[in-house]
């Protein structure tokens, strides 16, 4: 039987670098499918609508909540973001791996409904390595900046929820770790396929003559 696929959950305090690893790292790990997410905020340069994001106003997101259309959502930084419950759920049981790019309050919310989750958080160097990378950043404004900071100094805290940790100082390694975990996760143990053992493991009568 094929096997479903996993659920990877990253989540980091915004100006981590996570996009940048997320974008690049379903270029190298084969059989990984980036979720789309849906959101209410405006578009920065040189965002497109189905790539980044699903860009949405606040009715056709409230109308997605009421139709059960998201597997989590919530409000950050003033707008709402939601996951589309479909499009993942086809990918799994197509066997595709699927990477959730989301917050910690969605990430709680997915850890309490799959519980075989593979949580992973992005942490940056140091909070001034952070003001710097979202002082460079496009688009958004002072006070947006001030904000984002804020939270992510609380945020550091929520890596205890999380399975694997990846300080993304050096980009070149951070990917090599993640690239790690997402295959380390694949051969565990508890993943192994048992109709693939079965199948090449159970000796029929010619190979017991050919043993003994
Ligand atoms: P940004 O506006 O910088 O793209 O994203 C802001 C924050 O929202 C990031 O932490 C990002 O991971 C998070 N985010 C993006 N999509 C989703 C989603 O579908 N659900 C939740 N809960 N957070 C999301």
């Amino acid at each position: 039987m094929e096997r479903r696929g996993l659920l990877y959950i990253v989540s980091a305090p915004s100006g981590t670098g996570k996009t940048t690893l997320c974008k690049q790292i379903v270029h190298i790990v084969p059989n990984l499918w980036h979720s789309v997410s849906c959101t209410t905020r405006q578009p920065r340069p040189g965002e497109e609508h189905g790539r980044e994001y699903f860009f949405i106003d606040d009715r056709t997101f409230q109308e997605m909540i009421e139709r059960q259309e998201f597997v989590e959502w919530a409000r950050v930084y003033g707008h709402w973001y939601g996951t589309p419950r479909k499009a993942i759920a086809d990918k799994l049981d197509q066997g595709v791996d699927v990477l959730l790019e989301i917050d910690t309050q969605g990430a709680a919310q997915i850890k309490k409904k799959f519980q075989d989750g593979i949580y992973i958080y992005i942490l940056p160097p140091s909070l001034k390595a952070l003001r710097t990378r979202l002082q460079m950043r496009a688009g958004d404004s002072a006070e947006e900046i001030a904000r984002r900071l804020k939270k992510a100094r609380e945020e550091v805290w929520s890596y205890r929820e999380y399975y694997y940790i990846v300080r993304n100082d050096d980009l070149k390694q951070s990917l090599k770790e993640l690239e790690s975990i997402f295959i380390a996760e694949r051969i565990k143990t508890k993943r192994l396929d048992i109709g693939w053992l079965e199948a090449n493991f159970i000796l029929d009568k010619e190979d017991k003559e050919g043993e003994s």
